[in-house]
């Protein structure tokens, strides 16, 4: 079985009247949460500088680095798997270049691209994008040429002399938002990091679109068809921070309403028992702000997390997923003794972790645990660059082998074994269908590929 570990990343630039590295530094803290192995800042002053870490932002960068990349524009970079941007010489320049996403088929690619005599550093998609681009005439053309040759999803940021292109691609995966104000245009993988650097949101970057960012601000260069959106599903419901707008919802709103459809499910199965309403923190709380709206039953924190813990899912090794999730969340004991809880959180992966809480919260004397969940259970790796598991180390796949599309009756009998197996007294997930209509976006211009193993771009 491939193990299909995919990067999980976030990239931001930005064009400022001023030097702009601790922008950069400060954008990229804002999405430190999309990936904490790797960083790195790329900059243009008089040339173009440099600088990549193995670590957090914050840890990583030192006064003489930061001062080393003074400029008044350049791009940043945050990940799970490798070191970004990349600097390249070429006749169309000196360019540096960040990417967040999948290319599917960039081992043909690279294959052909030896046997046409090009060299490899080590094989990242990030090479086969930047040999693409700097075989062309220019940067725009170079860009033009990826929706021909790439399968996959990317959002990328280019850095030049002249500014910095940022595009993505045709079904728009990925998000990329730009934002303003008097004397800075940027643009991120998340509007978090523009809002809270005080700017405006102008408008997500279009499926298809390529933006150059500049002096003059933020300019269409291409506008390729989009034979269909697929933003990632996952984004709402657990990848991009609750304080983002992605693709024109608000990630709280739509956790919000997961919430609330897993409550209604409830109300109507008439399965009402719980006393509190309780998140797995941070990414449940959404989710049990949901519940709790959608049932009246009190909300109550359970957990007690500790913010020095890094995300357990971004970690890339299972040891290191592990040892962090133990690290990550304390049991507050007066909430939870005699309490029959309403546990909500976005997804079931393993299942190693809720299970872990489950068992924490009935040693601290819960009553009873009933697991709500904001997804539909995972029953595929993801192929457009979000880090989750092989399908052999699925959860619903010890179930379903053969990765059925869930029925109802299938769904049951999934949440029943579900239950057993991580010795919760119920569990409930939102179907396929209650997903979509929780997000208020029609299921055409979604990814649900490790939902239903529809993949969009068959
Ligand atoms: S497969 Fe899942 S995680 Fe990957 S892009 Fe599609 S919805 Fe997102």
């Amino acid at each position: 079985m491939t193990t299909l570990l995919g990067e999980n990343c976030g990239v931001f630039g930005i064009y400022s009247r001023r030097n702009c590295v601790h922008d950069i530094y400060n954008g990229l803290d804002f999405l430190q949460h999309r990936g904490q192995e790797y960083c790195g800042i790329a900059t243009f002053g008089d040339r173009l500088h440099q600088v990549t870490h193995h670590g957090k932002v914050a840890n990583s960068f030192t006064a003489q680095e930061l001062d080393y990349l003074q400029g008044r524009w350049g791009i940043g970079h945050v990940s799970l798997k490798e070191r970004q941007p990349m600097n390249w010489q070429a006749r169309v320049g000196e360019i540096s270049l960040a990417f967040s996403g999948n290319i599917i088929n960039a081992d043909a690619l690279i294959q052909e691209m030896k046997n046409q005599g090009h060299a490899f550093y080590r094989g990242y998609n990030i090479e086969v994008i930047a040999r693409i681009i700097m075989e062309a005439e220019n940067i725009v053309s170079g860009i033009s040429m990826l929706p021909q040759k790439l399968k996959g999803a990317y959002t990328l940021v280019i850095l030049t002399g002249e500014g910095i292109y940022a595009t993505r691609d045709s079904c728009g995966f990925r998000p990329l938002i730009l934002g303003q104000d008097g004397e800075r245009y940027a643009v991120s993988s998340e509007s978090r990091a523009l809002q809270n650097m005080d700017m405006d949101i102008v408008r997500d970057v279009k499926p298809g679109e390529t933006v150059m960012i500049n002096r003059d601000g933020f300019q269409t260069v291409k506008q390729f068809p989009s034979p269909r959106k697929a933003h990632c599903a996952f984004e709402w419901a657990y990848t991009a921070s609750i304080d983002s707008l992605v693709d024109g919802l608000y990630v709280q709103e739509a956790r919000n309403n997961l919430g609330r459809a897993l409550a209604r499910r409830d109300r109507e199965e008439k399965d009402m028992a719980a006393d509190i309403v309780a998140p797995v923190p941070m990414s449940g709380i959404g989710h049990a702000g949901g519940y709790h709206l959608g049932s009246a039953i009190p909300y109550q924190e359970v957990f007690l997390y500790n913010r020095y813990a890094d995300r357990s899912y971004t970690q890339s090794s299972q040891p290191a997923r592990e040892k962090m999730a133990k690290r990550k969340l304390s049991i507050l004991p007066y909430a939870v003794a005699g309490k029959s809880i309403a546990l909500c959180d976005d997804s079931i992966v393993r299942g190693t972790q809720i299970m872990n809480k489950v068992w924490d919260l009935k040693k601290a004397g819960a009553k009873a645990v009933h697991v709500r969940i904001a997804c539909p259970p995972l029953m595929y790796p993801c192929d457009f660059g979000i880090s989750t598991r092989s399908e052999d180390e699925l959860m619903a796949r010890r179930f379903y082998p053969a990765g059925n599309i869930l029925s109802l009756e299938d769904l049951r009998a999934l949440e029943s074994w579900t239950a057993a197996q991580i010795g919760a007294d119920s569990v409930k997930y939102n179907s396929v269908d209650s997903f979509v209509s929780a997000l208020g976006i029609p299921d055409r211009d979604l990814c649900l590929k490790c939902f239903n193993g529809v993949s969009p771009l068959a």
